[in-house]
């Protein structure tokens, strides 16, 4: 079990990082430029596209946050979001935003278990 210090560390490391990632997908909106002749356009369809998916994972990572933060808030961030064991705070640490246990996240690294 944490305590009231190593909470409010996890909580202030969580917003951080989600204040990076904010600032991070800002930085790579698509602009709203004018488009000029074709060769441009066809840059821009490319850059955009390597944009988008830059967005996606870090919205996918804004996720993972936001639910790690909610955890937080609900008192099971160290509990494995899949089989409820603890999840060593040295995990947690080294990852702020994970909500499986070591065990479960090799299994859906590996395609075992649904998202
Ligand atoms: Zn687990």
């Amino acid at each position: 079990m944490m305590d009231r210090q190593q909470f409010n560390e996890f909580r202030e490391r969580l917003l951080d990082q989600k204040q990076r990632v904010l600032a991070e997908v800002a930085a790579h909106l698509p602009s709203s430029d004018p488009i000029g002749d074709v060769e441009e356009k066809a840059d821009r369809a490319a850059s955009n596209f390597v944009e988008t998916k830059i967005a996606a994972n870090d919205g996918n990572l804004l996720q993972k946050i936001d639910f790690a933060l909610a955890r937080l808030a609900a008192g099971t961030y160290e509990q494995c979001d899949k089989c409820g064991e603890n999840i060593p705070l040295a995990r947690l640490e080294a990852k702020p935003s994970v909500s499986l246990c070591l065990s479960c996240q090799e299994k859906k690294d590996a395609g075992e278990l649904s998202p």
